[in-house]
């Protein structure tokens, strides 16, 4: 006899439904039968780990995740049409730099649309086409650009509802999905509870989880294989990080090397359980003890954070596990992957050689909640090199005025920013890069007001 799992709440970021995935068992099976072929749970002895778990849901007839070939043409056009630049394409074949009027542009070597995240919005554009007549969903922010989420909102696509509680956590509300509907899956994928009860629920799912992220859910599983702790560096209330987190069994979230030497420090030398666990209250998997679950550990990371503070982190916990049980039991306390993504490595990278060309100033556009788009702004600011952080082309002007967001996360607002002459009195060298979400189109609107503000300022000079 069939039924369905009994209700209990999760322990993270979730509030549909009080469902608890963790009931759901290996007696489960499905049926084909077509259209309503369906997953259908049974209470049964074993429960299945979280790697069968998503490995189920992922072998569904309704699960889809290589996108559809009617509608990929059509798709692809809509992209190119939408989000390309005629400018930036000039810029690169002219060696990133581009003079006008006493302006020079010098754009970073690797920028903008990372390949993950073209996927996802291309994805999207062809679940919309293919399942033109269904109500849509989608999860979360498929990126984090504002402009990109609001053109699929004008396609119809419906955003999940989502509160934030006193404690800062995230709660979805699914319960205005029927099995009717079909549910986009965002670039940084969802938690395991998300997905079962979306499968649950039988409703088409569309998965546009960036491969590199699920690259990271496979380290957890080896973590787990080897039974140590996840160490994931990453922001926990990251939407990235809270789906990362859902796959690990014990698992710890630290934000920065601080936080990483501080557990390194307990793990060493012990400390006050009670502080460590309000510490990490929100950061840490459910019924966490330190002196029980830091014993063997392996390193996980948020995709888009800092690569040499993840790597930092990584020699930190491998040195700190060296000293307490030495080099020969080393193997049986530590295990790390190589999970940092090329894209934000790429970009960083470019951005370190960026800041080497003598600018006066730097441009970066992207989603302010961008975490990829927040670190390439970092690397500028630790330069002392003026930098402007804009989410869209309409927070510069009207005039020579500047909307934007510094580096500390705050709003602020300047006049005069963009300088009639350079700071050696010639050219104004001017540095522009772009977080992994911005379309290129994007960032062209914004050369195209700052080139304006410019030709404006020089005419006041000439006069
Ligand atoms: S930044 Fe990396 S992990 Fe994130 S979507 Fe792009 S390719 Fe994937």
């Amino acid at each position: 006899m069939f039924c369905f799992p009994s209700l209990s709440r999760p322990h993270i970021g979730t509030n549909f439904a009080d469902f608890d995935a963790s009931k759901v068992t290996l007696a489960h099976r499905r049926r084909s039968h077509g259209a309503s072929s369906r997953t259908v749970y049974a209470v049964a002895e074993r429960p299945l780990d979280k790697k069968q778990r998503r490995r189920e849901i992922m072998q569904s007839e309704k699960f889809n995740r290589r996108g559809f070939a009617s509608t990929k043409e059509e798709a692809q056009g809509l992209m190119v049409g939408e989000f390309s630049s005629e400018l930036l394409k000039a810029l690169r074949e002219s060696a990133y730099t581009l003079e006008r009027d006493g302006l020079t542009v010098l754009l970073a070597k690797a920028y903008g649309f990372c390949w993950g995240v073209e996927r996802a919005v291309a994805l999207a554009f062809e679940a919309r086409r293919q399942f033109a007549d269904k109500r849509i969903w989608i999860t979360n922010e498929i990126i984090h650009n504002p402009k990109v989420n609001t053109r699929l909102k004008e396609m119809g696509i419906f955003f999940v509802p989502e509160h934030v509680d006193e404690r800062g956590m995230r709660h979805k509300d699914l319960s205005g999905i029927e099995p009717s509907d079909v549910v986009i899956l965002p670039a940084f994928g969802a938690t395991l509870d998300e997905m079962t009860y979306l499968d649950r629920l039988g409703c088409q799912i569309v998965d546009t989880t960036c491969p590199w992220v699920s690259k990271v859910w496979n380290a957890l599983d080896k973590h787990q294989r080897a039974r140590c702790t996840s160490i994931i560096h990453g922001k926990w209330n990251h939407e990235e990080t809270i789906a990362t987190a859902s796959f690990a069994e014990t698992y710890l979230i630290v934000k920065d090397l601080e936080e990483a030497e501080y557990v390194c420090n307990y793990i060493l030398h012990g400390g006050d359980k009670e502080a460590f666990l309000n510490r990490f209250q929100n950061a840490m998997s459910a019924g966490f003890d330190p002196e029980r679950d830091l014993n063997a550990v392996g390193i996980a990371n948020q995709t888009t954070m800092m690569k040499n503070e993840t790597a930092a982190i990584g020699k930190l916990f491998e040195k700190t596990m060296m000293r307490k049980f030495g080099p020969t039991e080393l193997s049986k306390h530590f295990v790390a992957f190589n999970t940092i993504c090329d894209a934000t490595q790429e970009r960083q990278d470019a951005m370190l050689e960026l800041v080497e060309q003598d600018l006066d100033l730097i441009l970066v556009v992207g989603g302010f909640n961008s975490s990829n788009t927040s670190h390439l702004v970092e690397i500028a600011h630790q330069r002392g090199i003026p930098v402007y952080h804009v989410d869209t082309a309409e927070r510069i002007g009207p005039g020579n005025r500047i909307e934007y967001r510094d580096v500390h996360g705050q709003i602020q607002r300047a006049e005069y920013w963009l300088p009639k002459t350079g700071k050696h009195g010639g050219h104004v060298r001017l540095g522009v890069t772009s977080g992994a979400s911005t379309p290129d189109r994007y960032v062209e609107e914004c050369l195209d007001r700052i080139f304006l503000i410019h030709a404006l300022a020089k005419s006041e000079v000439a006069v």
